[in-house]
């Protein structure tokens, strides 16, 4: 050691002049680090200087005013907007969208554009890249997909459509729901917010989760205020596309009863014909049943009730609004069933009046009339029911089909369960207090 430090005491003292100066070891080291450094720039450099920023596109900007709100030079906004037009409209870019821009720093002041990229559409980016002769090239690039069977469970705010397309679900499915209740739910007015609903079906989603398309609808279900609706897709042996049916197994496709009436006769049918109290030849806008007062009357089919009271020569009448636009009217009815006043809402099958020979009429029958819009049609035309309630073997593998669909609507329930139970407790910071209020 004290060699060491006598030695290192005349290490300049006794140099000569003619020879390069001997360098002190912390002198070597500073340089050789110095040396690493430039070393490691050489190689890294072209990326050091490599700077990202993520923008998202303000109320009323365009795909060139971000590009150089960022730093581009109106020239390189111009080449990357050509390239880009390519393969998507500018134009289609929407306020709030996230934008990843990418810059290569030429110096402190300058920084030039080497590319950019952004969702163009759920499951689909578009790239652009400066390419070495200087110009800029796009291309859409296709994320995987991953499959699911997804359910949806919310409540319906505004409506129905914009709760389910916020919940993951597509236009094509909303139809498909829409199409299946289209036999006993009025979409104008029966829905309301608050109401529950659930789907269950087929989805495609892309890296962010965003839902890219959707396949299948296998369950609906909606809780207007009267009741909840189920329906369950089933495809049974020998048919040739799948139908949706009940809990039951009985066909959601319900058309409006034909004869809304039990053991009656038809003692006038729909056209023309004599009337018997005016005395001339007039249309006869309905069918006539005969029947013995007090024989009940049912609804045609699920609505609400439209008018319950007395209508001049019709005499005690309830009309029924109907899905779809149809309405069905009753009339010479001695009383109403309890419960029957406009507003009310019937089901298929339900009581709403008794046989009478009240207003115009010649003796007890029901006057039953059927309209699609405003025009009047004939009941014994009415579409034959296109669905069927499933039975027997059917209808074992229908139940066996129920219950695969139960399973997966239970499971994706847990898990969704699950995951507000996590959020919970992150959001509590970390005290795990149970989901009950
Ligand atoms: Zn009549």
């Amino acid at each position: 050691m004290a060699l060491a430090a006598g030695v290192g005491g005349v290490w300049a003292a006794t140099a000569l002049p003619n020879m390069p100066a001997l360098e002190s070891p912390r002198t070597i080291a500073s340089r050789e680090a110095a040396e690493r450094r430039a070393e490691h720039r050489a190689f890294t450099a072209p990326y050091l200087g490599q700077e990202s920023q993520e923008i998202r596109v303000a109320q009323g900007e365009t795909l060139a005013n971000i590009l150089t709100r960022a730093g581009a030079t109106p020239g390189d906004a111009n080449a990357a907007l050509t390239s880009v037009s390519n393969v998507f409209n500018p134009r289609s870019i929407r306020p709030g969208q996230p934008i990843s821009l990418y810059f290569q720093r030429r110096s402190p002041e300058r920084v030039e554009l080497t590319g950019f990229a952004f969702r163009s559409a759920p499951g689909a980016s578009v790239t652009v890249n400066r390419v070495a002769s200087g110009d800029f090239t796009a291309r859409t690039v296709l994320m995987p997909l991953t499959f699911e069977i997804a359910r949806v469970a919310a409540r319906v705010d505004t409506s129905l459509y914009d709760a389910a397309q916020r919940q993951g679900a597509t236009s094509e499915i909303i139809a498909q729901m829409a199409d299946v209740f289209s036999y006993d739910v009025d979409f104008q007015r029966d829905i309301h917010p608050g109401d529950p609903f659930e789907f269950v079906f087929h989805r495609f989603y892309d890296d962010k989760g965003e839902t890219v398309r959707t396949g299948e609808l296998l369950y609906v279900s909606l809780s207007t205020n009267d009741r909840k609706r189920e329906y369950y897709r089933f495809q049974a042996p020998g048919d040739r596309s799948p139908q949706w049916y009940d809990l039951d197994g009985n066909s959601a496709r319900k058309a409006l009863m034909k004869t809304p009436i039990n053991g009656a006769r038809i003692s006038s049918g729909f056209g023309f014909r004599m009337h018997p109290i005016m005395g001339y030849s007039r249309m006869h806008r309905g069918v006539d049943f005969a029947a013995p007062s007090g024989t009940p009357i049912m609804a045609a089919g699920e609505g609400v009730v439209d008018r319950a009271g007395r209508f001049g020569g019709y005499g005690n009448y309830v009309r029924i609004r109907h899905a779809s636009n149809y309405e069905t009217a009753y009339a010479h009815m001695s009383r109403f069933a309890r419960g029957i006043r406009p507003g009310a809402r019937v089901r298929q099958g339900q009581i709403i009046g008794y046989v009478g020979t009240t207003g115009a009429s010649t003796g007890p029958h029901l006057h039953y009339e059927v309209y699609r819009g405003a025009q009047q049609i004939n009941p014994m035309g009415l579409r034959v029911q296109v669905g069927r309630n499933l039975t027997g073997a059917d209808l074992q593998l229908f139940l066996a089909e129920r219950a695969r669909i139960d399973r997966l609507r239970e499971v994706r329930q847990q898990e969704t369960e699950a995951q507000i139970a996590r959020a919970t407790q992150v959001s509590e910071g970390g005290a795990s207090r149970g989901l009950a209020e």
